[in-house]
């Protein structure tokens, strides 16, 4: 923490370093049971400490040493952690602020403490404004978690004790750490089970962020102390008595609740400081075997109750279902004689202990494996919130925070299992707690008996039995029926699963089409098309040709350069356009002209099948060797051939002017795959035009439909008149003049 410069010289320096020893020494004794080896390396952990801090001082002006000696207190005494936890709260500043590397500390004190420290440092002091960054940063923290939770505990008692020396900041800093305290640091201690390190957070963060208020309430506490003294003491005789008459050891502790939550109880039930009830909790802790634990806190209760009556809807019973985070305790409130109400609190010095110093305790008590259970129940939480990289950090924090914030609920399975969720969750919350397969397959529940939908919010008690169906898929609305990050996560995961099979559906699609084109189904041409469509991801091309929102008939407005694709240069088109034009000219220019229609004698014709002209269409004929002249269109994909390489066997034609003879052609229709639009469009074609169909067919895929229907017409303008018809029909999206260039179109092309 940032340092100002003090006159050395006013110090007296050797005092100081004896000072800095005894504190020092102070923390020793806190290190029971240490090894002798456990004794060396925390002194030189100290020495190498005090080495490299020593030209610096804090704000407060004194050495800096002493923030790491305090925050290894903190470690020890309030956390009950142990020598390794030790040895990296001394030096958990100095690869950060001075000239020792990481490298260092792995010489002296090996790999692990490395580690701890490599965490601890990657942790910024202070956080940046940009929001997204500090929930990128906070992410980075609890990624820690997975390689050593103890990177989060000194992180905790670091900020315990700069919180607790907050004073000497800058008010403007101050307002900033405090409200950080408040938002990451408290919450994560409330989840670690640190009880009185998350109410002492949120007292400091409280007395900073809302000074006057937190002033009031502190002296109301300290006016009303002896007054509160002289009832506890009358209250708890009684007790006392019986107890020690049945044989108990035991302590008795009055704790007055914190004073931010005395605000805030305030604040929710809008009452003054003088009504609310429960300013302090007596606290009975017994010292008695693990084995009598439960029996002994429900004589206890007996006892109490036989003085005083319990309010029955204020009983809290965390001794049979101890909460997620690992507390057990038993609640009660009860009717004191001056018409009080009073919370009285019984646990065992086991629970207490766990209670108050969390996570470290959890490990000394190892018989108790429920709460193991517990704990590992919370880390695969997060983990599984790790585990998925698309989603973002905001995302994270948020859903984090409401997992740190919310309450459990327990409800039941059919066959009585107790399970835990936060308070909000869903009947789909739960499936997915039981199995993904259940949570994927689910479409509502049987609670307590009655059929319940998904987003049915689940209350403490429910029993549930969950209802699937083999038919039943995810989709995006399920996201904001839960609230479990699990849930939230299995969700998401399907939905990207289902759209990439979906996509995969599209590739195949345009696999096919490729190789109906000639074209080479290879990266850059999927490039190019993302480009020519303007989409972000090949995913995101196929997904779209999939669910038919994409025009794949587009593919022919591109050039095709021996199977790679790219876009027509228009100055060849014009090039090539001019070119026509003079071949055209010149085939016009010869007077014989063939008029069709007219029973010419000697002179066979036929209509070419590759572009099956029609009355109305632009024509020239062109002389074949075996079978007279064949009609072309003259925008027949062929004409170009064979009017540049062979324009002295090309002659003229036209249709004579009242041919009412019909001519075939086919059209393909291309659209959305609707419900009857078949029979909507054979009775277009059929009925409404009189046009007589030789022939049709559909095929649908994927929602897309291609129709291929072969019709007898009189003219274009007859046709054009059928294609505008079928045009309006809701769901199609184009319908073209098909001439089978692309597949039948060569074998048409006259050759010597
Ligand atoms: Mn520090």
């Amino acid at each position: 923490m940032a340092q100002k410069d003090f006159d050395i010289s006013q110090i007296d320096l050797e005092k100081e370093r004896k000072e800095i020893l005894r504190a020092f020494k102070c923390l020793m004794r806190q290190v029971k049971n240490r090894s002798k080896e456990d004794t060396e390396m925390i002194r030189k952990a100290f020495d190498m400490a005090v080495e490299a801090h020593k030209e610096v001082r804090r704000a407060s002006g004194e050495p800096y040493i002493y923030h790491p000696i305090a925050v290894a207190r903190i470690c020890v005494e309030e956390m009950g952690l142990g020598p390794t936890a030790i040895i990296c709260a001394l030096l958990h500043d100095t690869v950060e602020d001075t000239y020792i590397t990481l490298q260092d500390i792995e010489d002296v004190f090996g790999p692990k403490v490395r580690l701890i420290i490599d965490g601890l440092t990657k942790i910024p002091e202070v956080f940046d404004e940009n929001a997204s960054i500090q929930a990128e940063n906070f992410r980075k923290m609890i990624l820690t978690i997975s390689d050593d939770l103890r990177v989060v505990l000194i992180k905790l008692a670091d900020r315990l004790h700069n919180m607790r020396t907050l004073g000497s900041m800058r008010e403007d800093k101050q307002l900033k750490i405090a409200s950080e305290t408040k938002f990451l640091y408290a919450p994560l201690a409330h989840r670690l089970g640190l009880y009185s390190i998350k109410s002492e957070l949120e007292d400091l963060s409280f007395k900073y962020t809302e000074k006057e208020v937190y002033k009031q309430i502190e002296s109301a506490l300290k006016s009303s102390q002896e007054v509160r003294n002289r009832f506890i003491r009358r209250l708890l005789h009684p007790i006392k008595e019986a107890m020690t008459n049945e044989g108990f050891k035991f302590e008795i502790k009055a704790r007055t609740k914190s004073i931010s939550s005395i605000w805030h109880k305030m604040q929710s039930k809008g009452i003054p400081f003088e009504e609310v009830y429960d300013v302090f909790a007596i606290r009975i802790i017994l010292d008695t075997p693990i084995e009598l634990e439960k029996s002994d806190c429900w004589r206890v209760y007996s006892i109490v109750t036989d003085f005083y009556q319990p309010s029955p809807d204020r009983l809290r019973d965390w001794i049979s279902t101890p909460r997620a985070n690992g507390y057990e305790s038993l609640h009660t409130t009860v009717m004191s004689p001056q018409g009080k109400w009073v919370e009285v609190q019984i646990r065992t010095k086991r629970m207490d202990e766990i209670a108050e110093k969390g996570l470290a305790a959890h490990y000394k008590y190892k018989e108790s494996k429920k709460d193991d259970s517990k704990l590992d129940r919370w880390i695969s939480e997060i983990r599984s919130l790790l585990e998925n990289p698309a989603m973002n950090a905001m995302d994270f924090i948020n859903e984090f925070k409401l997992n740190l914030f919310n309450d459990e609920i327990y409800v039941f399975t059919p066959k009585g299992e107790l399970r835990v969720l936060p308070t909000g969750a869903t009947v789909l919350d739960f499936a997915y707690d039981i199995h993904t397969r259940i949570g994927d397959t689910c479409i509502g529940a049987k609670v307590n008996n009655k059929l319940m939908p998904l987003s049915y919010q689940l209350q403490s008690g429910d029993q549930l039995e969950i209802i699937t169906s083999s038919k039943q898929r995810p989709n995006e609305d399920w996201v904001s029926m839960v609230v479990t990050a699990r849930a939230k996560q299995k969700i998401k995961a399907n939905l990207n699963e289902e759209r990439k099979q979906i996509a995969e559906d599209g590739r195949e699609i345009l696999m096919r089409k490729f190789k109906q084109h000639n074209i080479n189904f290879i990266s850059e041409n999927i490039t190019f098309l993302e480009k020519a469509f303007q989409l972000p991801s090949a995913t995101e091309l196929y997904f779209r040709i999939a669910k038919g929102k994409l025009n794949l008939t587009k593919l022919r407005e591109f050039d095709n350069d021996n199977g790679i694709l790219s876009f027509k240069k228009s100055e060849d088109t014009s090039k090539r356009i001019r070119k026509k034009e003079n071949i055209q000219a010149s085939v016009n220019k010869k007077a014989d002209t063939l008029i069709i229609g007219d029973d010419f004698k000697n002179i066979h014709y036929t209509l070419a099948k590759c572009c099956s002209p029609i009355p109305g269409d632009k024509v020239f004929g062109f002389i074949t060797i075996n079978d007279g002249v064949k009609i072309h269109r003259t925008n027949c994909p062929n004409a170009e051939n064979l009017m540049s390489k062979m324009a002295y066997r090309c002659i003229n034609a036209r249709w004579r002017d009242q041919d009412i003879e019909e001519r075939e052609v086919t059209i393909k229709i291309f659209g959305f795959d609707r419900m009857g639009i078949v029979n909507r469009l054979t009775g277009i074609i059929s009925n409404q035009h009189n046009v007589n169909m030789k022939s049709i067919s559909f095929e649908t895929e994927d929602g897309l439909f291609e129709g291929k229907v072969r019709v007898m017409v009189l003219d274009t303008k007859h046709l054009e008149q059928l294609k505008n018809k079928i045009e309006e029909v809701e769901g199609v999206q184009r319908v073209v003049r098909w001439d089978e260039e692309n597949n039948e179109s060569k074998e048409y092309v006259e050759e010597d």
